[in-house]
């Protein structure tokens, strides 16, 4: 049975990912700060690390074959826009030492989470996007410490491939969205975001949501079902250039607010107040994924919203009977927090 390791499985992604490779029959490690908020893990194994320590990085490779790299310092724009230093340090320590540890330790093959965020913004001003391809990357001048890391990182990978020999693998994810991620609290993402406050309204009667800036910053979203299968297929895939993975529908916030009211059966308004929007629009070129994995994303963003905000329904409704306030507060300091990234 291969043993594989998944960093960052306390995490969102991480957790449906354990499940995913649980099901096909991994023996399984998660290694994160913490245990999944939101349900118990399915891991073998699941030790609780601080991942920015190089010692923690050779315990959790420890007798791996293959890692999931996930673990990161991340939140939606408001909480990446604002951390920079933080976030360059803290990712940086934990993709270096993780990389090296795996090589150390002897595992075979790495997959890199990178994101959408190592696009160059010059390319990005325009709301009515060209779909960014993997190759659009260069001049580089990415989106924030947090896309200038996700790029280095995606650097030593491709290095440590042709200079070692571990198979590493990249993927760039475009706003990844599905139940039992982080919906409240500053970290939460605007797929997250837009499902919390649609269901507030909903509760409360008053139907008017906050969105940042004019709502016309356009995106795609991927849903967590398609995510978790397309790191698998790269990660057995021969691809060694990083990859984009996410739906290739553009929308805008404005369109996105309105799919979350349409699934929970209310008109909204929608009041624009200023935040940090990130880049006007980016769309994910899917070209490269259809010829090398001969797949690509399947979930609509209807079928996905359906499920993500029938949980953070149930979610936001639980923390009113527990007499939550921070939840169920008209959209404030927590509705500010998300916008795209
Ligand atoms: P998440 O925040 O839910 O999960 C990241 C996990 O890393 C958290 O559980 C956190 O506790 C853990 N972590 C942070 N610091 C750590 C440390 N020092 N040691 C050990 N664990 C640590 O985020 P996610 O949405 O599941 O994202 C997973 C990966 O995908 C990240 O690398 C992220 O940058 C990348 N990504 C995600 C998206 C998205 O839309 N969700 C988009 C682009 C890229």
């Amino acid at each position: 049975m291969k043993r594989v390791l998944v960093t960052g499985a306390g995490g969102f992604i991480g957790h449906h990912l354990v499940g995913y490779l649980k099901k096909k029959n991994y023996w399984v490690r998660g290694a994160d700060l913490k245990y999944p908020e939101y349900e118990p893990s399915v891991a073998d194994d699941f030790a609780l690390l601080d991942l920015r320590r190089w010692e923690n990085c050779l315990k959790a490779t420890d007798g791996i074959d293959e890692v999931y790299a996930l673990a990161a310092d991340m939140g939606g724009m408001g909480f990446i826009s604002a951390h920079h230093a933080e976030i360059l340090r803290n990712n940086s320590l934990i993709n270096i030492h993780t990389l090296d540890a795996a090589r150390e330790n002897g595992a075979t093959r790495y997959l890199y989470t990178s994101s959408a965020c190592v696009y160059p913004e010059y390319r990005q001003t325009d709301a009515n996007v060209t779909a960014l391809k993997e190759s659009d990357a260069y001049p580089a001048q990415p989106q924030d410490a947090y896309g200038w890391e996700k790029l280095v990182t995606e650097r030593l990978c491709t290095h440590f491939r042709e200079d070692y020999g571990l198979e590493t693998r990249i993927v760039r994810f475009h706003n990844i969205f599905g139940p039992l991620g982080t919906w409240d609290g500053g970290r939460e993402k605007a797929p997250a975001a837009l499902c919390r406050k649609v269901s507030i309204a909903k509760l409360s009667g008053n139907h008017e949501i906050e969105i940042w800036g004019d709502g016309e910053q356009t995106r795609s979203f991927c849903y967590i079902e398609d995510c978790v299968d397309g790191i698998y297929r790269l990660m057995r895939s021969d691809c060694r250039e990083p990859l984009n993975l996410g739906q290739d529908r553009l929308v805008t916030i404005n369109e996105l607010a309105d799919i979350v009211a349409a699934v929970a059966g209310i008109k909204i308004t929608r009041k624009h107040v200023p935040g940090p929007q990130g880049v006007r629009g980016r769309n994910s070129d899917n070209t490269r994924l259809r010829e090398v994995l001969g797949w690509e994303p399947r979930i609509s963003l209807e079928e996905g919203f359906k499920r993500t905000y029938a949980w953070i329904d149930s979610q936001v409704r639980a923390a009113q009977r527990r007499g939550a306030s921070v939840t169920l507060e008209k959209p404030s300091i927590a509705g500010r927090r998300a916008s795209a990234s």
